[in-house]
């Protein structure tokens, strides 16, 4: 196939839709994205900030893995923005978790290709203390933080090899 008849049609412009559609326009392709509402009508819009974070499984180690690799693509993505601090900080995480849970938990994330320094474990200790939360550990993650959704896709989509259509109902 030749670069010229790269195309591809998207339907949503929600997080997963315009993701998609920059990453087909950084591969040169001619991509048309269709949602049936105005940009500002997205529904995930509405809010301020989405959590990005991997979230695991006790009992999934390929689940766990996948996650650990979305989350760190997802940060790097948002990182190269460079968006102002109104709209995105993304200085790592920390989940909070019962203390018996976050022990096991830490145990599998350890076993994970992901370097030591990506990830701590936080005694209840140091969370009363912090945070003043009784009776929970966690986990920091490093590739973590949280982006406005609407700057993010507005960004995403404003590649020149992506046509937005809104108001465009498809099926
Ligand atoms: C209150 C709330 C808080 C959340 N917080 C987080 C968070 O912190 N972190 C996180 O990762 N996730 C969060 N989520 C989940 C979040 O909604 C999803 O992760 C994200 O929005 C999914 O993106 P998406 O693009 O798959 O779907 P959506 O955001 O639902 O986008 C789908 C788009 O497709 C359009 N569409 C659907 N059907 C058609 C059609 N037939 N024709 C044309 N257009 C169509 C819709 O108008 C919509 O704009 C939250 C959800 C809610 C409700």
């Amino acid at each position: 196939m030749s670069i010229d008849n790269k195309t591809a049609l998207i339907v949503g412009a929600g997080i997963a839709g315009s993701s998609l559609a920059f990453q087909l326009a950084k591969r040169d392709y001619q991509v048309t994205l269709l949602d049936d509402n105005n940009h500002d009508e997205i529904e995930i819009f509405f809010n301020k900030a989405v959590e990005v974070s991997p979230h695991f499984m006790l009992n999934n180690t390929s689940y766990n893995a996948l996650m650990t690799k979305a989350s760190k693509f997802s940060y790097q993505l948002i990182k190269d923005f460079n968006f102002s601090k109104k709209d995105s900080l993304m200085d790592g995480v920390v989940k909070l978790y019962e203390e018996n849970e976050s022990e096991k938990l830490i145990e599998k994330v350890a076993s994970l290709d992901i370097e030591k320094s990506a990830f701590k474990y936080l005694q209840k200790e140091i969370i009363k203390k912090k945070y003043r939360i009784d009776d929970k550990a966690g986990i920091y993650f490093k590739y973590g933080g949280w982006v406005s959704p609407k700057k993010l896709c507005s960004t995403l989509i404003k590649h020149k090899n992506i046509k937005f259509i809104p108001k465009s109902k498809c099926c």
